[in-house]
């Protein structure tokens, strides 16, 4: 990537976390039904409509300590860190891939995750707008390869039928989002036979089929897929160690299968070699 002046990052970050400002919006207002444009942001306490500078993301919650200018009512934290957190993705997506199409699609999936991990925590349901808002950017990433890499970049299925040999060219996306979305029909299937609940729901296979379709059907899924039992596991474990979830609880899976997915698309041309690295001499 060229050199460039450290002076774009404060303005990448800013526009990133005004960006979180309106997930924010729609990870309070969406799981409720709420329109997302109307009423405009106001205090939750007293009403007061949040003007524009209230609304600098990050700096106007710092500036007046989390709290309602009007009525004093403190607001969450959890606003300033949804657009802190968003702030930070559009850095690492130009910085991780330039000034590409290819960074805008990875920004747009990991803020489609950043939704999906929170309005799953509070709400126990993955919004279906938000997991085709994946698939679309698993698409689009199958249309940038081909305009970049040719066809090389598909899955290739050689074939004979009678004389002839074919090769049949499937997009990495749709592969990689039927075996996903099959593979975690299976778990979710076998997994409710063995134990008799469901260990995971609809929102979870969804989610995984939409990740099939952003990493595609080989190395990076699986790798992501190991990596979410992992977080999975582990987040459990601290849970009941830390004795806010005692075993047999049910820990929402979907949130730590967004974190994997953000790693995943940020970090996963590192991360797969070095997790398969663990089965292979
Ligand atoms: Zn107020």
């Amino acid at each position: 990537m060229a050199e460039q002046s450290w002076i774009v990052w404060p303005f990448v970050f800013l526009l990133g976390a005004s960006i979180g400002s309106f997930l924010n919006v729609v990870i309070y207002r969406w799981p409720r039904g709420e329109s997302l444009v109307f009423p405009p942001s106001h205090c939750l306490s007293c009403g007061a409509r949040l003007t524009w500078a209230d609304l600098i993301p990050v700096f106007s919650y710092l500036l007046l300590r989390g709290r309602c200018r009007h009525c004093g009512k403190s607001f969450s934290i959890r606003y300033m860190l949804v657009e802190a957190a968003t702030g930070l993705l559009a850095v690492a997506s130009v910085y991780l891939f330039g000034w590409t199409a290819y960074a805008a699609g990875v920004f747009i999936a990991a803020s489609a995750l950043l939704v999906i991990f929170f309005v799953d925590l509070d709400h126990m349901i993955i919004p279906d707008q938000a997991t085709v808002t994946l698939i679309l950017v698993g698409l689009a990433f199958d249309g940038y390869r081909l305009v970049h890499l040719g066809s090389k970049e598909a899955i290739v299925f050689a074939e004979r039928v009678g004389t002839h040999s074919y090769a049949v060219y499937l997009p990495r996306s749709l592969v990689g989002l039927a075996m996903a979305g099959g593979l975690f029909l299976l778990i979710a299937w076998v997994s409710r036979a063995i134990f008799h609940k469901p260990a995971m729901g609809m929102g979870d296979v969804k989610l995984a089929a939409a990740m099939g379709a952003l990493l595609g059907p080989g190395y990076l899924f699986l790798s992501y897929f190991i990596l979410s039992v992992l977080l999975g596991a582990g987040i459990a474990v601290v849970l009941i160690m830390l004795r806010l979830k005692r075993r047999g609880d049910y820990v929402p899976f979907g949130p730590m299968m967004a974190v994997a997915g953000v790693i995943m698309l940020l970090g996963g041309e590192w991360i797969a070699p070095w997790i398969l690295g663990w089965y292979t001499p």
